[in-house]
């Protein structure tokens, strides 16, 4: 029976009053809310129910897609847009005079990840939902997120995420599917004719699991993430005698077990914060295993089929230990000889890396490995013999070669390596970032097999981020060339023939405006800011780090003040920059770029004599929401990283998918966006990937040239230090010197010139209306590339073996066929 306005409300009512018992007028906006949350959540339980029996019945093959982050934003509005259900709520709850957009702005961003990895794991979610494809995601259930950002006297301050203190109504607590995860003890080997290893002395933490629904578009069918969160076992902590004693340590061991799901991305300066790291890792792996093979154990016959029943991705290397640990079980518990556990294993398993950064290599000391789990280390030690071994047949004599694609060496075991060795596809997110893999960082690896290498350019889903964020847009979008966009996004490439057409463009033009005033409204009440609406909003927001260049962008926003401050009569059109993003806790000059930013701000921003011809706004505590809000208020995308360094980057398709003008480097996804919209609908300035690495390799630049022949440079690089801010003349000494002193290694100065020429360009093109409307409407219509429903089909098909599904029909609010 189909879900009516009438039914709806109907449902919402009794729902409210059976939860709160009392009547609807007497409850609270968070009751409110939870009450929709848990109406919604029955709706989707009904679909999650046939989903299950039809994979149950049918057998059809399971991707599990693990990570260590999923950064979901807030579900209840996807939740509503999947089912079909947005209009009917909104209108039930408006006739019970409750504004739904007030409901759904009272859920808390849920604090289980923090960048682009973990948003690209989220669109796969939805994505793979929606293309009918039977995909599932293995996560933590982190009892408090990375962490709240505020900004205190200019500079960050990070308080606690307790982003679950008001509850979370869509996951599902599973007690009974919880499984046993062992840590520490020793490993006795014990041979009589066959060799067995026993795991004794271990300490045992207890995985519970939560299953989140996750619908997909209108098609009946709602998949699965599941998160694990650590608990004791209860025999551990009850208190056996009347002492308090005992009492006090059973508290004390419950804490140190609960320790491993509490908090994402523990501080790992220190050991115990290594070992933390570590042990959540293999919680996660270990916990989303058992339950795997627990359920297929039930449904199919012989683990040698696995492989075709089961595709298991690990989301760069965190989750990489499900290689050992896949083989641990394969071979102690289920008594399968080595060689045909590990031709199973690697058959299962794939992995995607996202980044060059020597620093994200993961590796750990070997002492510390073998000592938090001694059985795995045993079968990472084994994994890295027969490595090594088809090395050496491979190359023998090359001990360099080797030792430099060994699993194990100097004393560590690196987990990249491991993930290569113990898969059959590795894959780059952008075609740049693959070529750089296969000829430069994993050069070896891919000489070695070059077949398991392949490129996988990231995707965002359309649904979140157009259809549901960008309402005037997407209207839009719909009236001109129909609907399908939203599940079939290659259709937007139809509004090819409306970027010249001037009635289209003014539709867009005020649409835009409509977001820009939304946005404006939010500073205004937030920071007490006024913008000027028709100013350029020119948004650079992401994790704030040396490579994403948030500085280069900030010494261009100096020049153009002393610019004005030089020529008050300046004509330039009136710019708001917007920046948002956090700075990891421990990396103190990111941090001190945040205190930058609103020093200049405050500057700026209080100075009467340029008349607010810009504006600096520095948002605090960016995530999915705020992102949702910012994007499609938009102008301009910054995407200005160092050249090879941004693997793919996502903000950029999101920002390219409203219809923002894109001002970046050929670097990551950056690159292919430009081959797409073409170079007249993309701003593009800087050194290449191939010159940058040229520098790092032979030298050549030196940032004192550069200094010494500009006097713009000279003039904002002083600026820093020289009590221009008002930050104390301190404050961003470590900016100078990294600028001057130590080389400028990611080449701000040397972009520096190109950087102001090509804004110059943006602005010159800005005041064309009709020609930057263009550019807009080119940006949209190719975007469809840049969806994760092509991403993750490419997955599907080339990775994963896995196809679409045909299930039953949605809510019955819309009759599809299954999409292929
Ligand atoms: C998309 C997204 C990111 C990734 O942005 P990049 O610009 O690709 O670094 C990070 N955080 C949030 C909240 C996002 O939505």
């Amino acid at each position: 029976m189909p879900v009516t306005k009438e039914r709806f409300r109907q449902e919402y009512i009794t729902k409210l009053e059976l939860m709160y018992g009392d009547d609807a007028g007497h409850t609270s906006s968070l009751e409110k809310y939870n009450a929709l949350v848990s109406l919604v959540r029955d709706y989707l339980a009904q679909q999650w129910k046939k989903t299950r029996a039809h994979y149950r019945r049918t057998g059809t093959k399971q991707v599990y897609y693990f990570s260590i982050e999923f950064l979901l934003g807030r579900l209840l509005g996807a939740n509503l847009f999947n089912l079909g259900l947005t209009e009917i709520c909104r209108e039930a709850l408006a006739e019970l005079n409750i504004d739904l957009h007030e409901l759904e702005k009272i859920e808390e961003d849920p604090g289980l990840g923090n960048g682009g990895l973990g948003r690209l794991a989220a669109c796969y979610l939805d994505s793979m939902a929606a293309k009918n494809l039977p995909g599932h995601g293995m996560g933590i259930r982190y009892r408090y997120g990375l962490f709240e950002q505020r900004i205190i006297d200019g500079y960050q301050r990070e308080f606690t995420d307790d982003w679950l203190m008001d509850g979370f109504y869509w996951d599902i607590r599973k007690p009974a599917e919880a499984v046993e995860v062992r840590f520490g003890g020793r490993v006795r080997i014990k041979s009589n004719g066959k060799t067995q290893y026993i795991h004794e002395n271990y300490e045992t933490v207890l995985a519970v699991p939560y299953d989140v629904p996750v619908a997909g578009y209108r098609n009946g069918l709602v998949n699965t993430l599941r998160l694990w969160s650590a608990e004791a076992k209860l025999s551990d902590i009850a208190c056996h005698s009347d002492e308090s004693k005992d009492c006090q340590k059973a508290v004390e061991f419950n804490h140190a077990v609960e320790e491993i799901s509490n908090i994402l991305y523990p501080d790992d300066t220190t050991y115990e914060g290594k070992v933390l790291r570590l042990k959540q890792q293999y919680f996660l792996v270990s916990a989303g295993l058992q339950s795997i093979l627990r359920n297929y154990k039930e449904q199919n016959g012989h683990l040698k089929e696995l492989p075709q029943k089961i595709a298991i991705h690990i989301n760069d290397t965190h989750p990489v230990l499900t290689i050992p640990e896949l083989m641990r079980i394969l071979i102690d518990e289920e008594k399968l000889e080595w060689d045909e556990a590990w031709k199973i294993t690697v058959e299962t398993i794939s992995y995607t890396n996202h980044t060059i950064l020597p620093e994200a290599l993961e590796k750990w000391p070997v002492d510390l490995f073998k000592q938090v789990l001694p059985r795995i280390y045993m079968i990472v030690e084994e994994i890295n013999e027969g490595f090594c071994r088809s090395l050496w047949e491979r190359y023998p004599g090359e001990w360099d070669r080797i030792s430099a694609m060994a699993v194990i060496s100097y004393g560590q075991v690196h987990m990249a390596h491991l993930a290569i060795a113990g898969s059959h596809s590795v894959n780059g997110v952008a075609a740049l970032h693959t070529e750089i893999l296969k000829h430069k960082v994993m050069r070896l690896f891919y000489e070695f097999s070059p077949e398991k290498f392949n490129n996988k350019t990231n995707g965002v889903t359309q649904r979140r981020w157009l259809a549901q964020c960008n309402p005037p847009v997407a209207a839009l979008i719909t009236d001109t060339i129909g609907a399908e966009w939203i599940e079939s996004p290659q259709h937007l490439i139809k509004l090819k023939q409306y970027v010249e057409d001037s009635g289209f463009q003014q539709y867009l033009s005020r649409a835009k405006l409509q977001n820009k005033v939304m946005l404006a409204k939010y500073i205004k009440g937030k920071y007490d800011i006024s913008l000027d609406i028709n100013s350029i909003f020119d948004a650079h927001i992401k994790r704030i780090h040396a490579y994403k260049r948030q500085t280069l962008n900030i010494l261009h926003i100096m020049d153009l003040y002393n610019r004005l401050k030089d020529n008050p009569l300046l004509d330039i059109t009136p710019r708001t920059f917007i920046f948002g993003g956090k700075a990891a806790s421990n990396y103190h000059i990111a941090k001190a770029t945040i205190k930058l930013i609103n020093s200049l701000a405050q500057t700026v921003n209080n100075d009467k004599s340029i008349h607010d011809k810009i504006k600096i706004i520095f948002m605090e505590n960016y995530n999915v929401s705020l992102a949702e809000l910012i994007i499609p208020a938009s102008d301009v995308s910054e995407q200005i990283p160092t050249a090879s360094y941004e693997a793919s980057g996502t903000g950029n398709m999101k920002f390219m998918m409203n219809g923002a003008v894109t001002i970046g480097t050929l670097d990551g996804a950056n690159i292919e966006i430009k081959n797409a919209v073409g170079e007249e609908n993309i701003i593009v300035f800087g050194l290449t990937a191939d010159e940058v690495l040229q520098y790092y390799r032979y030298g050549g630049y030196n940032p004192w040239d550069v200094y010494n022949s500009d006097q713009r440079v000279r003039t904002v690089v002083e600026q820093l230090i020289n009590g221009f801010l008002p930050a104390g003349k301190e404050v961003f000494r470590d900016h100078y010197d990294s600028l001057l002193h130590q080389g400028d290694h990611f080449f701000v100065l040397k972009d520096f010139a190109s950087y102001v020429q090509a804004q110059n360009i943006l602005e010159e093109r800005f005041r064309n209306k009709a020609r930057w409307l263009k550019m807009c409407a080119c940006n949209i219509a190719h975007s469809g590339a840049f969806s994760s429903d092509r991403t993750f089909s490419e997955y599907a098909a080339e990775i994963w073996g896995v196809r679409p599904q045909r299930l039953g029909n949605g809510n019955g609010n819309r009759s599809t066929g299954p999409v292929n």
